[in-house]
């Protein structure tokens, strides 16, 4: 099984001097005119590093439009010798690959309504199989990593290095301010388990609507993203597709304008020395607090044999009840969030139930349940 992505950072191919990398473009390819001056107005920007459009739409429900086809290959071409800007489209299958490779698109992008699909993923890594084009996964619609990164490595093992991840939320059920929520703990995660594979992050779909893209696209730079994907549409109100999302490329502009693009690091000396001391003085709290967690650690222990020898159950519930109040209370004084302390109690009165279980059992001589005794009891 394949562990490493050797991928080529996107920058080594994607030759430019915009911070951040910028793919823009509508939604969906929808006539000749529409595409071709949308490309227009986008290269006169000059911060547009790839011209996206779809030609073959998902849509959620029937009888939307659902794309032009493969005639609309003919419109990027012109767009892209009228403009000089590469392109990107979604493909689903492989013939959607072939189709794309005959008319030189230059990136390809996998769908997150495909990527979910491990039939498909790898009927698109066949079609790809000795090709040099960059290909961009988004992830699947359900948060789910492991399904991700299943995907990406479908099409790095058919010989795909210029490979891309890309995050646009996750489906959910009921109330979100979001079209898709951002869930920013699983890009995260896929960036540290893969440091090299470069991200992308795509506002447009997480968001569905156009006053939420600012503050999604600067969280995405912030957490270091390699570039953006933002949907942009000579006359975004008349879109056949994703309207309120798109905005006219005289408004993306205007929110690039206000991106605060930040560093990664710095050879700045007394930046770097004041850095080192602030991270020092948090390793040492760090190695306060794991000892301070060991010395709970014993006073339960010493808890448990107390109990056992007094044969009184491991769960106290009143007790478990005063330690959240008292704890959270002080939280809230010193100003930290109740949901973060209730992280911290909930992952202690965990350990602590597991350790007294061991005691109770090592008593008991109960060896099968020392093992997993815990899950039962933990609240
Ligand atoms: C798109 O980019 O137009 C699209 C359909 O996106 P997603 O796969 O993220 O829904
Ligand atoms: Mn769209």
């Amino acid at each position: 099984m394949e562990n490493h992505l050797h991928t080529i950072p996107v920058r080594d191919w994607l030759k430019s001097p915009f911070q951040p990398l910028l793919i823009s473009g509508p939604c969906s390819v929808e006539t000749e005119e529409q595409f071709v001056e949308t490309a227009k107005l986008l290269a006169a920007t000059g911060r547009v590093n790839l011209l996206r459009g779809g030609l073959w739409k998902p849509r959620t429900r029937p009888n939307s439009f659902e794309g032009v086809g493969a005639i609309g290959l003919e419109w990027m071409v012109r767009a892209r010798a009228e403009t000089g800007l590469k392109l990107t489209t979604e493909v689903a299958t492989a013939e959607h690959v072939e189709l794309c490779l005959k008319h030189g698109i230059d990136v390809l992008w996998i769908g997150a309504r495909t990527t979910v699909n491990p039939f498909s993923v790898q009927e698109i890594a066949d079609a790809l199989k000795g090709v040099d084009i960059p290909v961009i996964v988004k992830n699947p619609v359900n948060p789910d990593l492991q399904l991700w990164i299943g995907a990406l490595e479908r099409i790095y093992q058919s010989g795909i290095t210029k490979l891309v991840a890309m995050h646009r939320g996750f489906s959910h059920f009921g109330d979100s301010i979001y079209r898709n929520k951002p869930m920013w703990e699983i890009p995260i995660a896929l960036k540290t388990q893969y440091p090299q594979l470069s991200i992308f992050c795509d506002p447009s779909h997480i968001c569905g609507r156009r006053d939420l893209l600012l503050q999604v696209a600067q969280k995405a730079l912030d957490l270091g993203m390699d570039g953006l994907m933002l949907e942009s549409h000579l006359t975004p109100d008349q879109a056949w597709s994703d309207a309120k999302q798109q905005v006219t490329p005289h408004a993306l502009v205007d929110l690039l304008d206000q991106l605060q693009v930040r560093a990664t690091s710095t050879d700045d000396r007394n930046f770097v020395n004041e850095l080192h001391a602030l991270r020092s003085r948090i390793d040492k709290v760090d190695e306060e607090i794991i000892q301070l967690i060991a010395k709970r650690m014993n006073i339960t222990q010493e808890l448990g044999r107390y109990k056992r020898d007094h044969n009184i159950t491991i769960l106290q519930v009143d007790r478990w009840k005063e330690i959240i109040d008292t704890r959270t209370m002080l939280a809230d004084k010193l100003g930290l969030t109740r949901e973060f302390i209730m992280h911290y109690l909930e992952q202690l009165h965990k350990e602590s139930i597991r350790t007294q279980t061991r005691i109770m059992n090592e008593e008991n001589g109960d060896i099968a349940s020392q093992k997993n005794a815990t899950d039962s009891i933990a609240p």
